[in-house]
């Protein structure tokens, strides 16, 4: 039977359980092609002395591996964001963010094809869900951003379309490939896995000891009824039962969550919405992001006016929260936050 190795898909250990029973070599080699794949882009594999020096293994080698599970179809621009839809295997296609940081660049990933969820402000929602993508295909965002389109990435949130906790499996075992230092290197602190609040998804985390990667809540709505018009999953697990898994969260020393909240005019913009919200983080640890509704076909949301939203970060901050005011900076190429699946 003719071999595979994909190794955008393997961690270390699986890669060299592979390399040990199929070729009788260890993880000397899985962690020479973690380093030729990843940190120098796979071209010049066979030129690396650990293959060199074994001629016939890496003949046989070259036979398996199969190249990164995605093509860069197209990429859009706005200043020095830039947005790249990767067509996949079996034809569907995913979209990942590349935003400019002060000192380094952020990717955003893709967990799924579409999401199930149905948020309602969301585009990716109204796709409705295809599948889950692989681990494979996680990584291979990552690698196209870095040695296809050459981007210096050190930060990935997983924000992307998709609920990464429905896809638990695949992105954690993701998150162990990015995260090895023979290969893409990439700090558990440097990565963000965002939930609109899978409690079942929070509480898996919680139990993974990976202090230091963070959490990211879409918010929203701070109570039921607010939250669970925009956001269904709320039915499942309404806001008491979220503040009850992040009670119980580990955070680490001087950790925080990340909450996210869609202002939406009209809708979850007012100061009272803002004093429920204070009331729901105290006392947790929280770092807000305020960001304005970025407009979405066939939803009739607007965006609240600039001094809505300095009102509503005012009401936040005067009530003890860490707030910060986040403008799109994707808006014109449809890659700000919620806009991702109008492919
Ligand atoms: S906001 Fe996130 S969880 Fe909600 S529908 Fe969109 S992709 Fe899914």
């Amino acid at each position: 039977m003719e071999r595979i190795i994909d190794i955008f898909g393997l961690t270390l250990d699986q890669l060299t359980r592979t390399l040990r029973n199929d070729y009788g070599k260890g993880l000397f080699h899985a962690e020479a092609l973690y380093r030729e794949m990843f940190k120098n882009g796979g071209k010049n594999i066979g030129n690396a002395p650990e293959f060199k020096s074994s001629l016939k293994f890496w003949t046989e080698l070259e036979k398996a591996l199969v190249p990164v599970s995605g093509k860069v179809e197209e990429t859009f621009k706005a200043g020095e964001l830039v947005k790249f839809i990767t067509r996949l295997r079996d034809g569907l296609k995913i979209e990942s963010v590349i935003i400019p940081m002060t000192r380094h660049n952020t990717l955003c990933v893709s967990s799924q094809v579409g999401c199930k969820m149905g948020c309602r402000f969301c585009q990716t929602a109204r796709m409705g869900f295809k599948r889950s993508l692989s681990t494979s295909e996680i990584v291979g965002q990552v690698f196209n951003a870095r040695h296809t389109l050459g981007h210096d990435i050190k930060n990935i949130v997983f924000m992307g379309m998709g609920e990464p906790f429905d896809n638990f499996d695949a992105v954690m075992t993701a998150v162990n490939v990015l995260n090895s230092q023979k290969g893409c290197d990439i700090a558990l602190r440097h990565m963000t896995i965002s939930t609109c609040g899978v409690v079942p998804g929070i509480e898996r985390l919680a139990q993974m000891n990976l202090p230091n990667i963070r959490l990211a809540i879409s918010i929203n709505g701070p109570d039921d009824d607010t939250r669970s018009a925009l956001m269904p999953v709320n039915r499942h697990w309404p806001l008491a039962a979220l503040k009850k898994s992040l009670d119980a969260y580990p955070l680490p020393p001087r950790g925080v969550f990340l909450f996210e909240y869609i202002l939406i005019k009209g809708v979850n913009d007012a100061m009272d919405h803002a004093r429920a919200l204070a009331r729901f983080i105290h006392p947790l640890p929280v770092r807000l992001n305020l960001i304005p509704y970025n407009p979405v076909t066939g939803f009739d949301h607007q965006s609240p006016s600039d001094e809505q939203m300095h009102d509503f970060a005012q009401t936040l901050t005067d009530k003890g929260i860490f707030v910060i005011k986040r403008w799109s900076k994707g808006r014109s190429v449809s890659a700000g936050c919620g806009q991702l699946g109008k492919i």
